[in-house]
């Protein structure tokens, strides 16, 4: 049943007054407690009639699934997002990051972009399309996540888990990241989530003699430990120019007019690849990640007493793996760098596929231009991780679709994670015009 039995339903609330609601319920992760946000979704979807069902690992952890069913003419498309957040502790905000305040033509707190306004476009969407009795193309699964921050192990990594035929059929999602305005001079590009790159956690393990304190101790493991150190800093992993990485660059330089658009071509060259991103200062910065594997020591475990030489300390690596790499790849370019000596074990790998299936591309790209005309649609490497690598166990191809066309002095990136993250209502009602559009008219692709 996907409506009420008779009276004809009201509009649904605006992605504004969603959004502000979803704000209200503090989903910080950890400890994420993301049940009464949950529960609130679900009696929205079922004051429209829509069934929905609670899955949890453990009680204050709850995911909602509901199936909105279509008309038969597309497979099921399967919409996705979480409601957990980030921490707000040390952060001076503007209004309270929990209020939900709307001021100056935003939705302010915590969320706002990543990722409860996401969720108030499909919410709106999905309702929108209901109430007026116009049934999607095909079957939407709509599932709403807890634990997205913390690595998903309540959320969608136990959904995949433990209930993988829930997403029997599904072959398309539509989740975070991406379809957001990201300007170049004044040409508006809209990226759009297609890979993104594999995390590999790794321990190294830096072994030297150990001893009393009293004694000299040179080359020690604390000594081998600081070579090692400095030379992660000093050196990067190889350049690697994967094809997602070329299509993206390809894409938008195609659409960049004069010298910017021969530069960024350039890119691709993997002569000129690392020299231009130096010259490019920050920008460059932000594309390293997209060309290399990546390294960063990021806990550090050794010595007990003062008066004891270590024999042994133990390195956290948060090493980040292009599409198609594997960890022994990553070992044998770090082993470049660090030297033999050292002990290297993966500590956790989740796999992507190494090529992404972009027959939705064109589609959702139509969408953004027909909404916005002079909107560039970009297929997008993600260089870090999202529910979207959950998924892709069960061989679901994730576009990260939440559209908003915003302002170009607004700095999308400055404030996820951090201080007065907050969103354009303007945006809200780009994005949920967008899914909308989308649930009606994809087809089989
Ligand atoms: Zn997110």
């Amino acid at each position: 049943m996907m409506r009420a039995s008779s009276p004809a339903l009201s509009d649904p609330p605006s992605p504004v007054e969603i959004l502000q609601k979803l704000i209200r319920f503090d989903t910080t992760n950890p400890p994420g407690d993301e049940r009464a946000c949950i529960l609130y979704i679900r009696d929205l979807l079922q004051s429209f009639g829509i069934q929905t069902h609670i899955l949890a690992k453990e009680e204050n952890r709850a995911n909602l699934v509901a199936r909105i069913p279509g008309r038969g003419k597309a497979p099921t498309l399967m919409l996705y997002g979480h409601v957990d957040v980030v921490t707000t502790t040390h952060q001076e905000w503007t209004y309270p990051p929990f209020e939900g305040k709307l001021a100056d033509g935003y939705v302010w707190g915590r969320g706002a972009l990543d990722m409860k306004g996401g969720l108030s476009m499909m919410l709106h969407a999905v309702l929108d399309v209901v109430a007026k009795g116009c049934p999607p193309a095909g079957d939407i699964l709509l599932v709403i996540l807890s634990d997205e921050e913390s690595g998903g192990r309540m959320g969608a990594g136990f959904l995949v888990d433990q209930y993988p035929e829930t997403f029997d059929g599904v072959r398309y999602a539509l989740g975070e990241f991406g379809g957001h305005t990201n300007y170049i001079g004044s040409r508006r590009f809209y990226p759009i989530q297609i890979a993104e790159k594999q995390l590999c956690w790794m321990k190294a393990t830096v072994r030297g003699p150990g001893g009393h304190g009293a004694r000299p101790m040179r080359n020690g493991a604390m000594a081998r430990l600081g070579k090692m150190l400095t030379a992660l800093d000093r050196r990067r992993l190889p350049l690697h120019v994967t094809p997602v990485a070329r299509q993206m660059v390809k894409t938008m330089a195609d659409n960049l007019p004069g010298l910017r658009g021969v530069a960024l071509r350039q890119l691709c060259n993997p002569c000129l690849t690392d020299f231009l991103m130096k010259l490019m200062g920050e920008n460059g910065k932000t594309l390293e990640p997209l060309f290399h594997n990546t390294v960063n020591a990021t806990i550090v475990r050794g010595g007990e007493k003062i008066n004891v030489v270590p024999s042994e300390i133990m390195v956290n690596l948060d090493v980040r793996l292009l599409p198609g790499f594997k960890p022994e790849d990553a070992i044998r370019e770090l082993r470049r760098i660090i030297g033999t000596d050292i002990v290297l074990e993966v500590t956790r790998f989740d796999p992507c596929p190494s090529k992404p299936d972009m027959n939705m591309f064109a589609f959702l790209g139509d969408v953004i231009r027909q909404i916005d005309p002079d909107g560039v649609p970009v297929p997008l490497l993600m260089p870090a991780v999202t529910d979207a690598r959950h998924f892709a166990r069960l061989g679901i191809q994730t576009y990260g679709f939440t559209p908003m066309k915003l302002p170009p002095d607004f700095n999308y990136f400055e404030t996820i994670h951090g201080a007065d993250e907050r969103i354009p209502v303007s945006a809200l009602a780009f994005g949920a015009r967008a899914l909308r559009e989308v649930i009606l008219e994809y087809a089989a692709c």
